[in-house]
């Protein structure tokens, strides 16, 4: 007899992953497939050094996961989002402006944790659930749509039906190619490198932007390491300079990020390796299909500018999932899938196109460029209704604003 689910997901990426949590524990049966086994030691090779900051509109989705009492042992807050405009002659800070989660709500923005760390506690909290079946090592690789499943087939050749297949297997997702669904990419010739400091200035969870040339320069607080304060760092710069920046011996390397930072921790020393990660826009036609939905980086891609990517994710996953139990008895109809599409895709490409638009300013070259993007902050900033609207359009919040108890 072939094996049946309520709920496939390709991809164990932290969506994947998060999304096989959230279904086994609201009590779908799931099984999640991978072709590579998440890597959950730092140290490893292939370990995923990024951070993520998760929002406060993402924490009730952990919760519900079962994930946020593992998790925020770990997470470092972030009560302030500084933005700096280094724009000038020098690397130096020539505009400062501070957003203060107080100012719109009584809990901090968000809570960082890195990536590798992430992976770790969501495997461990698969192993608690009896429904869920993760499968690293085999792929999606076909499906075929029937009137009540999806017959799905792996890349070791075993197939499985399921009512509801979910794409969360990244930017070049087989299942949006199996849906024949198309995405519109923009390419900005830009790199980013993310990488961790420690520094002799305590962050006091306040989370620094840094704008020059070429993107942002980004540090977001960490737990002390080794009892010194620490931060984790997304430098965006052109292709060709984070190439150079990568390969730089780790005393220049040390010199050339202070410098960038505008010395705003104070000297940066280097405490994990350096990884790159290409930048690009992307955006799929649709984000469902027949028996089928597409989650997280399939969905949507952006560059790493006010922490939104996977906190676009579990607002896709928060969506989905309510759907799903509003339609137990056949989670993958069209009640389920068109819904989704619907109530996500314009949401989605707002955010997309924003976030566009920061990234083209904070990349300008020229210093005319420069000075003018200084003065829109500048502007922004100084209309306390225009910058408690900017913060809670940041966070996903509606108009007045939502309390979170993390506890
Ligand atoms: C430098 C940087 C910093 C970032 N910081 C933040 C942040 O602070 N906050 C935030 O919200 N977001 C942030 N993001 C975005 C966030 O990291 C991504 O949204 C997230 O990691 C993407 O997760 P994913 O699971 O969608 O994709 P992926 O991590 O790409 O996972 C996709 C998975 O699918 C698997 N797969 C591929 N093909 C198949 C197949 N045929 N079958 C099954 N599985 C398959 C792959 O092996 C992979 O494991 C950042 C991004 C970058 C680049």
């Amino acid at each position: 007899m072939r094996e049946t689910t309520d709920i496939l997901i390709s991809g164990g990426g932290v969506a994947g992953l998060a999304a096989a949590c959230a279904f086994g524990s609201a009590g779908f049966s799931v099984i999640c497939v991978d072709p590579t086994p998440p890597v959950t030691d730092v140290d490893a090779d292939g370990a995923d050094l990024r951070t993520t900051a998760f929002l406060q509109p993402s924490i009730p989705v952990l919760q519900a996961a079962g994930l946020w009492s593992r998790l925020a042992p770990h997470a470092a807050p972030l009560q302030v989002m500084r933005i700096i405009d280094a724009g000038g002659p020098e690397p130096e800070a020539r505009l400062t402006k501070d957003f203060d989660a107080s100012d719109i709500s009584d809990a901090p923005f968000g809570w960082n944790l890195p990536n590798w760390l992430l992976r770790r506690e969501m495997v461990a909290r698969l192993a608690d659930l009896p429904n869920v079946s993760f499968r690293p090592g085999i792929g999606f690789a076909r499906m075929l749509t029937r009137q009540a499943e999806a017959l799905v087939t792996f890349t070791d050749g075993t197939q499985i039906a399921a009512k509801l297949v979910i794409g969360a297997d990244g930017r070049t997702s087989s299942v949006r190619e199996a849906l024949g669904i198309a995405a519109r990419t923009t390419r900005y010739g830009q790199k980013a490198l993310a990488f961790a400091v420690a520094h002799d200035i305590p962050h006091q969870n306040v989370s620094t932007e840094v704008h020059r040339k070429g993107g942002p320069f980004t540090l977001v607080p960490l737990p002390d390491r080794n009892g010194r304060p620490a931060s984790a760092v997304v430098w965006m710069e052109t292709g060709p300079e984070i190439a150079r920046l990568a390969a730089l011996a780790v005393p220049a390397f040390e010199a050339e990020m202070t410098a960038r930072s505008a010395r705003v921790l104070g000297p940066l020393t280097l405490i994990s390796r350096r990884s790159v990660w290409p930048i690009i826009s992307q955006i799929a036609d649709r984000l469902s299909g027949p028996r089928a939905v597409l989650l997280a980086e399939a969905a949507h891609v952006v560059p790493p500018i006010g922490a939104q990517g996977l906190n676009m994710s579990l607002a896709d996953l928060s969506t989905l999932l309510t759907l799903a139990d509003q339609h137990r008895d056949d989670p993958g109809q069209p009640a389920v899938t068109e819904t989704y599409h619907r109530q996500r895709h314009l949401e989605v490409q707002a955010r997309v196109t924003g976030i566009d638009l920061l990234n083209r300013a904070s990349m300008a070259h020229a210093p005319i460029l420069r000075d003018l993007r200084a003065k829109a902050l500048d502007a922004l900033y100084s209309a306390r209704p225009v910058r408690q609207m900017l913060m809670r359009a940041g966070l996903g919040l509606g108009p007045k604003g939502t309390k979170t108890d993390p506890s």
